[in-house]
């Protein structure tokens, strides 16, 4: 940081944009586009730049270069904002397939000299990494990437006046703060047809996150289409906006993006465009980790639970509209008859209290659990009811075929032999 600070404070900023941008040891005097055309430097004078950084070979360049594009692209009716790619790649080749993904403009990469200048001026230590000028060449912010990233278009001019209101405004979203961009108003339907944001504003509006290549999102998908179906019958007025969480790989972006399309045509609700300048933002303020996620918007636009998938699944219809107070009664009736503390073979030493989690790890199976754990607080240890209750629990439900109840037998035997093993370890 003290390094960049050496720039930050530089009083008379950028604004010779031909040192900046220009040849240095030559006499280059353009930038180019992945046509080849050369673009003088003389025609950037009174625009904002955004400086990028970035390689073909890092993961979070590739993740976030399709990002910036939406935002370039959205920005670009303004005309003021320009933004100039510093490749940090070795191979020409390399370079070449990156560039020709994005359509500003970029040092050349034969002046490795001046690429090499641009990084050390700027202190760049990681990558993807956007330092962002004003008309007068002032560094606006080395922390471009962030903005972005938690902005999108709406950070625009990206003064730190603009970035100050966009994260007071956060804290009071509205359905419109969440779905509208300052290119689009609408969401769409299921056959591309714009739907206004307006027409949902006052229902209860569910945010489908999606990623249309993970097995989990393609698994809830039919019980969300039951949930709603079901609604819908009751008369019930919600509303669901699939939002696509592109995956992890570039090149299959073109496919992602097909598939993306075909399964919203059978969702029988809305959606934003495919890699819409929201996307990414709207992820990144719901904190996602997990798919698929479902955000709930009360009536009143304001956040009713931030993941309803489950209560979906183990609840069902009782669920909906997903008030705090609903769920929490919901889960009080879920854990009558549960005792409030257990001892566990997996976890002898102490005594494991019933305790409620928004999400935890189980250290029965390994796998996520939602609402209630059976916990140990010295050891941070975790179990499913399912996990700690197991055969308690089936003998209570009528007892389930015979062979499950073995194999459930046989695994909680390896799992208590397994704790056992860990343990003689230890000594
Ligand atoms: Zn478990
Ligand atoms: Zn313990």
């Amino acid at each position: 940081m003290a390094e960049d600070e050496s720039v930050l404070n530089n009083n008379e900023g950028f604004n010779d944009l031909m040192l900046l941008l220009g040849g240095s040891s030559s006499s280059r005097d353009y930038l180019v586009r992945n046509t080849g055309e050369k673009v003088e430097i003389d025609k950037l004078k009174g625009k904002k730049l955004g400086i990028y950084f970035s390689t073909s070979s890092c993961f979070y360049c590739r993740q976030f270069t399709p990002h910036l594009v939406a935002v370039y692209n959205e920005l670009s009716s303004k005309g003021d904002f320009e933004v100039i790619h510093v490749s940090a790649d070795i191979n020409a080749g390399e370079y070449h397939s990156y560039f020709d993904k994005m359509p500003w403009l970029s040092i050349p990469f034969s002046d490795s000299e001046k690429r090499e200048e641009l990084r050390e001026m700027f202190g760049v230590e990681w990558y993807p990494y956007l330092v962002i000028l004003d008309e007068n060449g002032e560094v606006l912010t080395a922390e471009g990437v962030e903005i972005i990233k938690t902005f999108g278009s709406e950070g625009y001019p990206f003064t730190p006046e603009r970035i100050e209101e966009m994260k007071e405004a956060a804290l009071n979203p509205s359905l419109r703060s969440i779905l509208v961009s300052p290119s689009r108003d609408f969401v769409i339907s299921n056959h591309g047809k714009k739907v206004p944001v307006s027409e949902l504003e006052g229902k209860v509006v569910g945010l489908y996150f999606f990623s249309p290549s993970y097995g989990p999102c393609l698994e809830f998908t039919p019980k969300l289409l039951e949930f709603y179906n079901k609604l819908k019958d009751m008369g019930e007025s919600i509303e669901i906006v699939t939002i696509g969480v592109p995956g992890h790989s570039e090149d299959e972006d073109e496919d992602e993006e097909e598939s993306f399309k075909e399964r919203v045509m059978n969702m029988p609700w809305h959606a934003l465009p495919w890699r819409d300048g929201k996307s990414m933002v709207l992820a990144q303020y719901f904190d996602l980790h997990i798919l698929p996620a479902l955000v709930i918007v009360g009536p009143d636009g304001k956040i009713a639970t931030y993941n309803a998938v489950e209560d979906i699944e183990d609840y069902g219809i009782p669920a909906y509209p997903f008030t705090p107070e609903k769920l929490s009664k919901l889960a009080e009736k879920e854990k009558a008859g549960w005792p409030q503390k257990v001892k566990h073979p997996l976890h002898d030493e102490h005594e494991l209290v019933l305790t409620f989690w928004s999400s935890f790890r189980c250290d029965g199976c390994m796998e996520i659990g939602h609402r209630w754990a059976f916990y140990c607080k010295e050891c941070g240890f975790h179990l499913h009811p399912k996990c700690a209750l197991g055969e308690e629990l089936e003998r209570k439900g009528g007892g389930g075929p015979t062979m499950n109840k073995l194999v459930k037998f046989l695994q909680s035997l390896l799992q208590a032999f397994v704790a056992v093993f860990k343990k003689l370890l230890r000594f």
